[in-house]
């Protein structure tokens, strides 16, 4: 047989899916795993938007919708971006997509040319290498470090920024390591894409887990800043919806438009319940946010307590999102149980097979130094997995 594509034969599938599937198999099997593997609130949907949901199976007319999304949600997408983020804009900036994922995937395929650089912060979210990678473009990595609280800065920018460079990429909150970024830094960014040219794309899907800080939109400093850059949301983790995949886009009508037009022919409109759900989701009461908030924000609290008296690791308190990464290099070179640790890879390999604890190796985020945790889990296997991770570092030798 012929070959297959050689581009997309080479796209790495999503290690921290695959880690999270693994878990849940092993619990399938009756094996008590304590898993700190989730992207996603482990809580219920609000009933509000259930029942929206549900009430829109029983009227019928749930067709197909307009491709970049019912007139009505992007309208209900406005009027959150105007009270949220002090964003205006009109329904011709939205494009309504199959989550957040898909928003970026369009995204990159609106602006990137063969070659063009997309500039990403590391360690950085697992998907956007690779969909950077997909829309034939160069995923250029700037590091970030602890010391800087896992933010980039001017200097790391410019050193890194060329003739090619097309974009940068900002996420924050961040996935993996919790960052916010300072209004200040975000101005600096703002103004540095403006100086060289650059789009900024702006990934805010984390901005209502927000802890010490409040969450600015770099989109909102200036009409210059704005119109190069796109914002990215969704309802996956505000609303607990992951599954119900609605995301969306604010950006220039020309990039909305190339947006919509790819997506017309690759999946016609997102679903068209969760779409009308979705309207519910940002029309009605928000309080069921806070409440999320808080009790991520109190294990946040209890995990860096615990994980700052452990013996060999060291983490940085995270100011958003709900994963902390833990820095567990000391032991690579290391032995538990006749297995050898050299990287993040068979840490957490170990760790799931001596004390049933699922962890996201770093190396799936370019940071190999770390491991991640998500919070995203109830308190009571917070208590657990911690202790069996401490029980897991004591018989390292
Ligand atoms: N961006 C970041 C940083 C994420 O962590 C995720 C999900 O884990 C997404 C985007 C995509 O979210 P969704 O496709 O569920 O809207």
């Amino acid at each position: 047989m012929k070959a297959l594509s050689e581009k997309n034969a080479g796209i790495a599938a999503s290690l921290t899916l695959a880690i999270s599937a693994k878990a849940k198999q092993l619990q399938a099997q009756g094996i008590d795993v304590v898993s700190f593997g989730a992207g996603e609130p482990d809580f219920n949907t609000p009933e509000n938007i259930r029942n929206a949901a549900i009430e829109r199976i029983n009227k019928g007319g749930n067709g197909y919708t307009p491709a970049s999304g019912l007139l009505e949600l992007k309208e209900a997408i406005c009027r959150k971006l105007a009270r949220d983020n002090g964003l205006e804009y009109t329904s011709k900036n939205i494009v309504v997509s199959n989550g957040a994922k898909h928003s970026l995937n369009n995204v990159l395929m609106a602006i990137c040319n063969p070659g063009d650089e997309v500039l990403i912060p590391g360690p950085y979210w697992v998907s956007y290498y690779e969909l950077v990678k997909l829309a034939d473009g160069e995923p250029v990595i700037v590091e970030t470090t602890a010391a800087n609280d896992f933010t980039v800065t001017i200097e790391t920018l410019n050193a890194a920024l060329t003739p090619k460079t097309k974009a940068i990429m900002i996420n924050s909150p961040n996935n993996p390591t919790g960052a916010v970024y300072s209004e200040a830094l975000l101005r600096q960014i703002g103004d540095f894409a403006v100086e060289n040219d650059l789009y900024i794309i702006s990934d805010e899907i984390y901005e209502k887990l927000i802890y010490d800080e409040k969450h600015v939109s770099v989109a909102s400093f200036s009409e210059a800043i704005k119109e190069r850059t796109i914002v990215v949301n969704g309802l996956s983790k505000a609303y607990a919806m992951t599954g119900w995949r609605i995301g969306y886009t604010a950006s220039n009508e020309a990039i909305a438009k190339i947006m919509s037009n790819i997506q017309s022919h690759a999946t016609s409109n997102p679903n068209t319940i969760a779409q009308y759900a979705g309207i519910e989701a940002l029309d009605g009461n928000q309080d069921t946010i806070e409440t999320m908030r808080r009790a991520f924000d109190e294990r946040r609290q209890y995990m860096v307590k615990t994980i700052a008296a452990m013996k060999g690791i060291t983490c940085v308190n995270p100011k958003g999102a709900f994963y902390v990464m833990m820095d567990v290099s000391s032991f690579y070179g290391k032995k538990v149980n006749n297995l050898h640790i050299e990287d993040s890879l068979s840490f957490a390999d170990a760790l799931l097979e001596t004390d049933r604890v699922a962890v996201i190796p770093g190396i799936a985020f370019g940071a190999d130094q770390y491991v991640r945790l998500s919070y995203a889990t109830s308190m009571d296997n917070i208590v657990e997995g911690l202790k069996r991770i401490e029980t897991f570092i004591g018989k390292i030798e």
